[in-house]
């Protein structure tokens, strides 16, 4: 599963010298700041390979729209609207009104809608209402919208569509979400609708419910396909002309058969296509460029099965990818040596690729805001019988590490000298091979009995499958294994790693959690799941205990084999929940670990950060690449350029790449 792993706080790492020619923050806005990356080597790609990635970008750009339509029926109206007014205002573009205006609108194109893409909850304007349709009223009557009064209570009421996935235990959690994958559907009908269509003894289950809207015809549950000649046709119909143009370069017939099954998919809508393009897509692993396009990640379906869209371009970082071959040539060591109850491990772990890779495009759901590693394919009998494929993106976690530099939070949270100086030496390394780890093998380990149904622990199956690939990650970083492989070279550097997560699952992230709110994202939940869990079950022993200095709060581990001990432990029994199905377990720890906040410290992280203008959320800009042709028209180069900005990338892309607006 593609993680939203962003790193939460800043990592620290110095071992890489500060680049100073290249500017990596590009904007800085509410709770955001934006940063570009670098892609390297991308100059040195044969011309075959660059138009290859030209392409793949062109079909990643063109499916934009789907992601803001899905998200919520208004966002493109919406979008369309705001974006009108902000290239028509001609009055102070220094009044308080049109400043809070163009933050709203950064904050919308960050979220790809009216909801911020993590805490899920609608963005507040801080201008009125008379303003805005004022400036509505000045535009040419064809850039007027038919449904201004929609519009604006969708902007300006908080009563309306407030949550864009609500999780809340206990409430519809259809009803309450303002995605459009459902509409005027119940979560009792979707559940039954399923229910009644699922087969449990089926062992090669397409992903029910993956490309579908569902909606109520007559009374009864319909899914309707995103497909050509369905949902999203016209972005669709785009995303297959440049895949049918970047196939003609595909590296190997391996690489081009997977592009056409991709292709017959977005025609044909078919799961059964779609899983057979995931095993196609899965075995290919020599090419240098890879992709991934279409409905990957459920995490904005309050029900955890319909796919969020998204596109990711990229090519091998050859160098450092010796360190996941590595970790993926021992995949079976590892699965052996997990400590979970041997009937849960796979026998044969089968194929786990993993390759550190640069990004050259993010693009839907992996934009601005993108995750720093991904394992496809997702569905549980692919992952068994063909392997997976696992990536970390280390131009990303780069741009996040040289960004961070002397933002003082180390000063801030980090309890004394020594622990900085550890994390100074060896968080970036610990946190790439958590990454790894994590993607690699966590994802891809144990598995679950048979006739167990995969997504038995439904609303609380993202959080937990989180949890169990960060455990066996956090687990086997302590392991000496990682020393003899040459991965590490300090017995002591997995502390880093450790400590940073216990302050990041106990304290700091809670930066993001606006005061009163719970915990409510998957990666978010998880973390903190883990952390309060070994903090409760070491807390005889002293494991980890929190410290006041000067009015200040922060954490010690006292005994880090200890901790190690508790990471085993829980994923145990992490292991046994999703072999088994225990949704009532799985519930428990989620509710009783992972949710609630602790106002007090709450508020003392918050205060904590405010002094230091940290934003609590990154996200990125592409870079621009554009094509060079001779004087005979024939194209000559792929070239790339880091100019662009935040607003004019936004703006452009409306412009260019919008099949699915007027
Ligand atoms: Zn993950």
């Amino acid at each position: 599963m593609a993680t939203g792993l962003l790193i939460a706080a800043a990592s620290t790492s110095t071992i890489m010298a500060a680049d100073n020619d290249f500017n990596y923050v590009v904007d800085r806005f509410a709770d955001i700041e934006v940063l570009r990356y670098k892609v390297p080597d991308f100059e040195n790609l044969p011309l075959n390979q660059k138009l290859l990635i030209y392409h793949l970008n062109e079909a990643a750009l063109a499916g934009r729209d789907i992601l803001w339509d899905q998200n919520n029926k208004y966002n493109l109206a919406l979008r369309t609207m705001l974006e009108n007014v902000y290239r028509n205002f001609s009055g102070d573009k220094n009044s308080k009104e049109f400043k809070a205006f163009e933050k709203y609108l950064k904050q919308v194109w960050f979220a790809n809608g009216i909801h911020h893409h993590y805490s899920m909850d609608k963005f507040t304007p801080e201008f009125s209402e008379t303003f805005l349709r004022e400036q509505v009223a000045k535009l040419p009557k064809d850039k007027q919208p038919a449904n201004t009064d929609t519009l604006m209570s969708v902007i300006f009421d908080p009563a309306f569509m407030p949550k864009k996935v609500n999780q809340a235990e206990g409430q519809d959690l259809i009803l309450t979400s303002a995605t459009n994958i459902y509409e005027g559907v119940t979560q009792p009908e979707v559940e039954a609708y399923y229910a009644a269509m699922k087969d449990t003894t089926d062992l090669t289950p397409i992903s029910y419910g993956l490309n579908t809207r569902k909606v109520k015809v007559n009374g009864k549950v319909v899914e309707q396909p995103y497909k050509i000649g369905g949902l999203y046709s016209d972005a669709i119909s785009r995303i297959v002309n440049e895949l049918k143009e970047a196939s003609q370069y595909a590296e190997n017939p391996a690489q081009k058969a997977y592009m056409d099954k991709l292709i017959e998919f977005y025609t044909t809508g078919d799961l059964k296509t779609f899983d057979e393009y995931s095993i196609l897509w899965a075995d290919e692993t020599n090419a240098r460029v890879d992709f991934i396009n279409g409905f990957i990640e459920s995490y904005d379906d309050p029900l955890g099965m319909t796919g969020s869209w998204e596109s990711i371009v990229n090519f091998k970082n050859n160098e450092a990818s010796s360190r996941t071959e590595k970790l993926s040539a021992n995949a079976q060591w590892f699965e052996d040596h997990s400590p979970i109850n041997p009937a849960f491990r796979k026998d044969k772990v089968k194929g786990v690729s993993a390759k550190v890779i640069t990004a050259a495009i993010l693009a839907g759901d992996s934009y601005p805001a993108t995750p720093i590693g991904i394992n496809l394919p997702n569905a549980n009998w692919i992952r068994a019988s063909h392997g997976s494929k696992s990536v970390t993106l280390e131009n990303i976690t780069q741009a996040y590490d040289e960004a961070s530099h002397g933002n003082g939070f180390n000063e801030e949270f980090v309890i004394d000298a020594e622990t900085g100086k550890l994390l100074d030496d060896y968080l970036f390394i610990t946190d790439n091979l958590h990454t790894d780890l994590h993607e690699c093998l966590g994802h891809g380990s144990g598995k679950i009995l048979p006739g167990v149904d995969p997504d038995a622990l439904k609303a609380h199956g993202s959080t937990l499958e989180e949890a169990r690939a960060d455990l066996f990650a956090l687990y086997y970083l302590a392991d000496p294994k990682l020393i003899e492989l040459g991965l590490l070279d300090n017995p002591d550097a997995y502390k880093a790693e450790y400590y940073k997560y216990i302050l990041n699952g106990l304290m700091t992230q809670l930066m993001r959690i606006e005061p009163g709110k719970d915990v409510e994202e998957a990666h978010m939940r998880n973390r903190k799941l883990i952390s309060e869990w070994a903090y409760e079950h070491g807390k005889d022993a002293n494991v980890i205990e929190y410290v006041k200095n000067n009015g200040k709060t922060y954490i010690r581990i006292n005994d880090y084999p200890a901790l190690r001990k508790l990471f085993g432990e829980l994923l145990g029994e992490i292991q046994r929940i999703k072999s088994e199905g225990d949704y009532e377990a799985g519930r428990d720890l989620v509710e009783k670990y992972a949710v609630k906040v602790d106002p007090a410290i709450h508020k003392e992280v918050l205060d904590r950060y405010a002094h230091l203008n940290i934003a609590p959320y990154k996200g990125f800009v592409n870079p621009v690449y554009s094509l060079v042709k001779d004087s005979n028209g024939n194209i000559t180069d792929v070239t790339i350029s880091y100019e662009e900005g935040y607003v004019p990338q936004m703006l452009r892309y409306s412009s260019d790449y919008s099949p699915l607006t007027d």
